[in-house]
Formats: structure tokens, C-alpha cells, sequence
């Protein structure tokens, strides 16, 4: 973020599609920022028991000094994902997605008139075709080439942005090769 000119310090509210280490073991040094450097209140969205899984991680993380140091520094709010609502001024709407046991949640995020729709890890099945219906943006995972299990494989989704022609899909979650359509590390996109 220093590197992209942005403040950390500046986010207010970090959503959460599902628990899985790939999504959420960056997380600590962001926390860690916020507790010692910039203590501006944070909050968390996510699906059901988002609380319990976050707090476990920075427990594992720094251990009995989480909660004897660093927590009460902490001003941090987790809320459970509702299927619409309004977070520091974001409006939002959430499409459960299906991804392996833990599923996931696909959020659908408004900005200055315009929709964001971000998929986190899917299977290419219905909801994800509701999630990125007539968004400006999509952010959506594309794995890897053929057999991805409980993800999208690339052929699904070239499939997907074909259905979705005037929304423009930005690609990640792709575990090597090129694909066409792939986001670029630190990569800045203006909606
Ligand atoms: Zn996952
Ligand atoms: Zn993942």
C-alpha cells in the first residue's frame, strides 16, 4: 500500500469472502498497523463467525501478548455480512457462493454510482453469474486451466465475461501461466 502512495491507515472497512489461509494470513501485518501505528477504528465483514476465526488468528499470531498488550489498542468492529446493508457510507450486497465446505461470500460493493462485484474463491455455478449481472467491475477468481476443484477453471470464466459483455472482469487467484484478462501485482484501476 506505501508503495501504491496509500495509507493503510485510511480503510475503514476490510470484507471478508471466507476464512481459507490464502484470504486472510495477510492480515496480520495490516492488524498490526492498526494497533501500533494508526489506531483509526476498523471493522470486519464477513460471513457467520468471523469474530471467533479473526480473534483465533491473531491469537496464533502473537500469542499471549494479543490479549494482554495489543487487543485493547485495538478498535476493531466484526460484523456478519448481511444480504444487503450500508457500512461506513458502502452500500452492499452479498451472493453466497459455492466453494467447497466453507462456501464463500461474493460482495457487490457501490461506488459513486458505479457496482464493484468481487467473487473471492466460487465454483462457476448460478450465483456467480448473479453476482457480476450488470456490474461495472468484476473481480473474480479464475484458478487455473481445466479440473480447478471448487474453483473456476480459465475456460469458465472467459465463459462467464462472455455472458457479461459490458462489465469489465479483472482476473485473480491464478496459481501460475498467463491468462488473458489476469490482474498485475499492485495493479490500480479506476472504476
Ligand atoms: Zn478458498
Ligand atoms: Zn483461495
Amino acid at each position: 500500500m506505501h508503495r501504491l502512495g496509500m495509507d493503510p491507515g485510511d480503510i475503514a472497512v476490510v470484507f471478508l469472502t471466507h476464512f481459507h489461509g490464502d484470504h486472510t494470513l495477510g492480515l496480520p501485518p495490516f492488524v498490526l498497523h492498526r494497533v501500533f501505528v494508526d489506531r483509526r477504528p476498523l471493522t470486519f465483514v464477513g460471513p457467520t463467525g468471523i469474530d471467533e476465526h479473526l480473534e483465533k488468528l491473531w491469537e496464533v499470531s502473537w500469542g499471549p501478548d494479543w490479549q494482554r498488550v495489543m487487543r485493547p489498542q485495538f478498535k476493531v468492529k466484526y460484523l456478519t455480512a448481511k444480504a444487503s446493508g450500508t457500512i461506513s457510507g458502502v452500500r452492499y450486497e452479498t451472493v453466497k457462493l459455492d466453494h467447497g465446505t466453507m462456501g464463500g461470500n461474493g460482495y457487490r460493493i457501490h461506488l459513486d454510482g458505479k457496482v464493484v462485484a468481487y467473487s473471492g474463491d466460487t465454483e462457476p455455478t448460478a450465483p456467480l453469474d448473479k453476482l457480476v449481472e450488470d456490474a461495472d467491475v468484476a473481480i473474480v477468481e479464475a484458478t487455473g486451466p481445466g479440473d480447478v476443484f471448487s474453483h473456476t477453471s480459465w475456460e469458465a470464466a472467459t465463459r462467464l465475461r462472455k455472458r457479461h459483455p459490458d462489465t469489465r472482469f479483472f482476473f485473480n487467484h491464478v496459481y501460475s501461466g498467463k491468462l488473458a484478462g489476469a490482474v498485475k501485482d499492485l495493479q490500480v484501476i479506476e472504476v
